[in-house]
């Protein structure tokens, strides 16, 4: 049985099924779904006389004499060990692992797996360095390590690959050959998937000669199993979709002339066509019943908070209160002034509420949040995680939500009674990913900048050129112009950091900007400081900011046109993206100049040249994805997902679209076989929230 815990396979005691339930294995079917990383084809070894240089090949070798050579280099290590099979010999050597001479043993049959090289130049001996390997033992009667091309697993804990090829050999000896398929047969026939027993079998033990696919993770095994994963996250959304749908919000909102008239007098400018469309879009999500359940995507720069104030209105003038959520105290009181500014003098009751409003103050706001006096509410995740008690919310927008976990979404929506909600992110996911991260949303975009502006113009310098570059800084900062100057040193940890930042600080205040006012902003800082800092640039009166990624989301400064980021090797590009799109909001273009540090490597050059070239988000997350995989792209590393999970999604792309249609096929309310359907949905519900329910989004 798939549900059957791993303690009860042969061969998994008590202590190696604690090592699997560590890794999040518990039950057969978890294990199922632990993919190999690579196969070895050892139905064929390729002999060694007949290796090249460059290409990756398994052999079969019994293991000669091995030498341990300590270099000058204190401490470093060559072991070198010859091994022969009947065409010849070959020397293997490995680096600083002096520890291999006891496995390594003379005598011994292995397996051998790595791309050999030439060893000295201009001689024809090769060389192997590092190969992987495996030892063979001469009682494997099964097969299962040798004579076919076998698994190569991630080692889990203290399971080898080897003992992990064992346990899943006997998991298949166990396994019926019917088992529950959580796919639809109609949906297996429709896209010509496997049924899900051979897929198992035939992703952990390839059945005849070797095939690329298998490795590049493109076998049809392998897009079966993918298929389901996705066929299963899409379920999931679907049916959180339809029950939204099915809900009823218990109110109606009316927008007539008057309040018309009323928005169009705040409107300090005319909105752009997308401004409008999207616009139009929410409006008539506040006509339905059903709650509105909007993404409301955007490059950075293109307007989306004025949008977001004017559908807070509309809900507000129904008299229901809004809330405003940001990642940061320093956005929260950003959004704060510029709100206050738009609404001065029309009556409007709009707080504050970031973790540096305390005392008589914040109980006041409370007090006026429970009685429904406030009538919008602008904060950071104080708003969920405290006891804020609303009076009638109708409306909850989230500012930048790829900062936000998906689940810290659902608990500010059990708060009130079926708010509307409105996400807004200026990270341009690839479509792929949104609808795997943001499935359940409907989808706005805003893809088009308010009028007059000029697109930063980005540079890529390196470190011998930061004199150059600070001179130029300064010489502008002069002129009245304002700059950033971001920097990954001082993120470093702990003490170090201050130390770090205190140091730069203090040469860059002594030496090229002597005269000028700076300051310094970083996340260790107390909130009431960040914002003091903030408030300080944001009026001018200070010159340059050094800071962190803290300014990353959403800050405007319109008078900031200059930014310099040091080390931009260390960030992703859509992350510098971001830093880019703080500068260059006003009538002046902006200048973005990107500084490699000396350990940067070529490749660097190359994924940052993309910045230089691009101004398109979509193009650049793209991009992103090529380079960096997803996981950083959306800053998922601890998201519980594995990357490798990620990664075989990407390279079966394809698949996405068609899971995705196929499970809003089947979720879209009318199915016939009505009893099938309900134990389907439990399956889905269980195993979403195991795979899926940790997906935290930042
Ligand atoms: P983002 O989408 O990145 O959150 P903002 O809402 O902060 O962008 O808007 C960026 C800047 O553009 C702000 O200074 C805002 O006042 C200005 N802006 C927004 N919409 C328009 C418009 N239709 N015309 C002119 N300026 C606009
Ligand atoms: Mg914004």
């Amino acid at each position: 049985n798939l549900h059957t815990s791993c303690r009860f396979i042969r061969g998994v005691g008590p202590a190696r099924a604690k090592s699997l339930e560590r890794a999040g294995i518990m039950t057969v079917e978890d294990l199922l779904f632990y993919l190999p990383l690579r196969y070895e084809d050892r139905s064929r070894f390729t002999e060694i006389t007949a290796l090249k240089p460059g290409e990756p090949k398994t052999i079969e070798a019994r293991i000669g004499k091995a030498k341990l050579v300590r270099t000058r280099k204190r401490g470093f290590t060559i072991l070198q060990v010859s091994l022969t099979d009947r065409s010849g010999e070959i020397r293997a050597i490995w680096y600083n692992q002096p520890f291999l001479r006891n496995i390594l043993l003379e005598g011994r049959e292995a397996a051998f797996f790595g791309a050999a090289r030439v060893a000295r130049r201009g001689r024809s001996e090769l060389v192997l360095e590092n190969p992987k390997f495996e030892i063979l033992s001469p009682d494997d009667p099964e097969k299962i390590h040798t004579g076919r091309v076998v698994p190569i697993y991630q080692r889990i804990g203290p399971l080898s690959p080897r003992q992990i090829r064992r346990i899943l050999h006997s998991v298949f000896l166990a396994l019926p050959s019917r088992i529950f398929d959580p796919l639809p047969e109609e949906v297996r026939l429709r896209y010509g998937l496997l049924d899900r027993v051979t897929a198992f079998r035939n992703v952990h033990f390839p059945p005849g000669p070797p095939q690329e696919p298998y490795n590049r993770g493109t076998s049809p095994a392998h897009r079966r199993l993918v298929f389901e994963e996705m066929f299963l996250l899409q379920s999931g959304l679907a049916m959180q979709k339809r029950v939204r749908r099915q809900t009823v919000r218990g109110r109606d909102y009316s927008t007539t002339p008057e309040l018309r008239r009323k928005l169009r007098s705040i409107l300090p400018f005319r909105l752009t066509l997308a401004q409008r469309r999207v616009l139009k879009e929410i409006v008539g999500d506040l006509r339905k019943p059903s709650p509105m359940n909007r993404l409301l995507q955007g490059e950075v720069g293109s307007g989306k908070t004025i949008v977001a104030l004017l559908a807070m209105l509309i809900v507000i003038e129904n008299r229901y209160q809004a809330a405003l959520m940001v990642p940061t105290g320093i956005l929260a009181e950003q959004h704060y002034l510029t709100i206050k500014k738009y609404l001065r003098g029309k009556g409007y009751r709009v707080e504050l509420l970031t973790s540096s409003v305390k005392g008589v103050k914040r109980k006041l706001i409370l007090e006026g949040i429970a009685s429904g006096m406030v009538q919008m509410t602008i904060g950071t995740h104080s708003l969920v995680q405290e006891k804020v008690r609303f009076r009638r919310l109708g409306i909850i927008v989230i500012d930048e939500q790829h900062k936000f976990g998906v689940r810290q979404r659902g608990r500010f929506q059990e708060g009130g009674a079926f708010p509307d909600t409105l996400v807004m992110t200026a990270t341009p996911i690839p479509r792929t990913l949104t609808l795997t991260v943001f499935g359940d949303l409907d989808l706005s975009i805003i893809d088009q900048l308010p009028p007059g502006r000029r697109p930063v113009r980005t540079f890529l310098r390196e470190e011998k050129d930061r004199p150059s570059i600070l001179e130029y800084v300064r010489r502008e900062a002069k002129r009245g112009r304002q700059a950033y100057i971001v920097s990954p040193r001082l993120e470093e940890t702990g003490r170090s950091r201050l130390r770090a930042a205190r140091t730069l600080m203090q040469q860059l205040a002594d030496g090229p900007f002597a005269g000028l006012s700076i300051a310094l902003l970083h996340g260790r800082m107390k909130p009431e400081e960040k914002e003091k800092t903030m408030a300080g640039f944001a009026s001018g009166r200070t010159s340059i900011l050094v800071a962190t990624t803290v300014v990353e989301v959403g800050i405007d400064v319109p008078g900031a046109t200059i930014m310099m980021i040091e080390n931009a090797e260390r960030f992703g590009l859509s992350q510098l993206h971001q830093l880019r799109g703080r500068i260059g909001r006003g009538k002046v273009g902006g200048v973005c100049i990107l500084l490699t540090g000396e350990e940067a490597n070529p490749e660097a050059q190359i994924r940052l040249q993309k910045l230089v070239d691009s101004h398109d988000g979509f193009v650049i997350s793209e991009a992103d994805l090529e380079f960096r995989g997803p996981g950083e792209l959306l800053g998922m590393r601890q998201s519980g997902v594995p990357d490798l999970w990620w990664a075989r999604v990407l390279r079966n792309r394809d698949l996405l679209e068609k899971a995705t249609e196929a499970a809003f096929l089947v979720f879209s309310g009318n199915q016939t076989d009505k009893e099938g359907s309900e134990g389907w949905e439990r399956y889905v519900e269980e195993r979403w929230q195991r795979k899926f329910g940790r997906i935290q989004v930042g």
